[in-house]
């Protein structure tokens, strides 16, 4: 009876588990390994760092899809794995854990680049608890005014202009106002701080320049080609024009980007920024044919450009049901398969009902702007909960908005 482990419940873990549920011969033995009992759909955590969305809206039990009569699911960190012996660390055990097939998918962290006060004066948004964390601070700071009158406690600063600087600002457009109008302040000032000089460049300039245009009418403060150098408390300190300049406030959120796991530091995975670049079917190398890696530890490359593709959910959960598809094949005495990946497009929100994005459809890229493309988001999140879930998760976590 071959047992097979997988790390991380996240996106990719959850799926990988789904796939292995359904295709793996039934005496397969299945094991879980996550830090926590809850599944965050990740792809909203902004939406819960501006207080639009609790966190009960997007997270679930691990074991409404991990039955435990099926899967056994362990809740502890993972420190390493031993790829010679074939066996998991984790913290608050001394028992390693076996297997004979295992897929990595323990995500991603919130990456500084070594900059200084990054860690200590900013808050990260990575988890559901660090998200909670800034909607809460970033109301108190606004609540704190009344007593203060410190303007600084009226602005928010996102560090960042990636996918989730972005669409947090979108969402906090909204909520600042509720919260000035909740607190009787004035005016919330929303800035984003960036290094590049152009905004969303994976997009086309049509849709990039309709997301940025949106984000300033509602009040967002761009400063580009500004690249921080440091994060003191209550200021964000930046290069740019070769002057060194500031921008003060109260509320600073770091969106500068993201790396894999620090599980796969270990020199034994050659990982660069904690990514691991896998063979063509998603297994670590020809001598751990055993071991596959998906998701945000993954650098799976992409033949057509000879990079990787990028870190998005749509990715984490494809890859981890191939490789999973390829675990249960292995595990029945057949062989692991190429991963090949066709993107569904990708759809950046602006709030609840503005977004834009680019699709497949039909064999054409079709572009969206507005409405539709917020409407196709959530297509597309409710798609992942239906498979990991089930119909109940869509009604319980209720997305139905997009039918009104
Ligand atoms: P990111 O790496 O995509 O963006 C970080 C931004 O910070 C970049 O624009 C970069 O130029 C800027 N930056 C880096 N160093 C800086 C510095 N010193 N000063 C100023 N700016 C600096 O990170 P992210 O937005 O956290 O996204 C992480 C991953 O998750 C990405 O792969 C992204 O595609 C994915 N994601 C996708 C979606 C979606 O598909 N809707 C949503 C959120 C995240």
């Amino acid at each position: 009876m071959a047992k097979v482990v997988v790390l991380g419940g996240g996106y990719a873990g959850m799926r990988a588990i789904k796939v292995l549920i359904d295709k793996a011969p039934k005496d397969t033995q299945l094991v879980l390994i996550s830090n926590t009992r809850v599944h965050t759909e990740k792809t909203n955590i902004h939406e819960v760092a501006a207080g639009t969305t609790t966190p009960k809206e997007i997270s679930f039990d691990v074991a409404e899809v991990a039955k435990p009569q099926r899967v056994k699911f362990i809740q502890d960190t993972v420190t390493g794995i031993d790829l010679d012996s074939k066996e998991v660390k984790l913290q608050d055990s001394d028992e390693p854990v076996s297997y004979d097939y295992v897929i990595i998918a323990l995500g991603f962290r919130s990456e500084t680049f070594g900059i200084k006060g990054a860690e200590e004066n900013a808050l990260p948004l990575t988890t559901l608890d660090e998200a909670s964390a800034v909607a809460e601070h970033i109301e108190n700071q606004i609540k704190h005014y009344q007593d203060s009158q410190d303007p600084n406690d009226l602005k928010v600063v996102v560090c960042g202009a990636g996918f989730t600087g972005i669409e947090l600002l979108g969402e906090l457009i909204h909520s600042t106002k509720k919260w000035a109008q909740k607190y009787n302040t004035p005016n919330v000032e929303l800035y984003c701080v960036e290094a590049a000089t152009s905004i969303l460049p994976m997009f086309d300039h049509g849709l990039a320049d309709f997301a940025v245009d949106y984000l300033k009418r509602n009040g967002v403060q761009f400063v580009l080609g500004a690249k921080i150098s440091g994060v003191e408390p209550g200021k964000v300190v930046y290069e740019k024009d070769d002057e060194t300049q500031e921008v003060a406030s109260n509320s600073i959120v770091w969106t500068v980007g993201v790396s894999g796991s620090h599980v796969m530091d270990d020199p034994a995975f050659s990982s660069k920024r904690g990514r691991v670049i896998t063979k063509d079917d998603l297994s670590l190398n020809d001598d751990h044919p055993e071991v596959f890696v998906v998701g945000d530890v993954a650098a799976i490359m992409n033949p057509a450009n000879n990079r990787p593709w990028p870190t998005t959910a749509q990715v984490a959960l494809k890859s981890a049901a191939h490789a999973a598809e390829n675990v249960a094949n292995l595990v029945s005495g057949g062989s692991a398969t190429p991963f090949e990946f066709h993107s569904l497009g990708t759809v950046a929100s602006l709030g609840r009902t503005q977004a834009i994005g680019e699709v497949a459809m039909g064999g054409k890229q079709v572009k969206l702007k507005g409405y539709p493309a917020s409407a196709l988001k959530k297509v597309i999140v409710d798609r992942s909960l239906f498979y990991d879930n089930g119909v109940s998760g869509i009604l319980k976590h209720g997305r139905f908005d997009i039918w009104h």
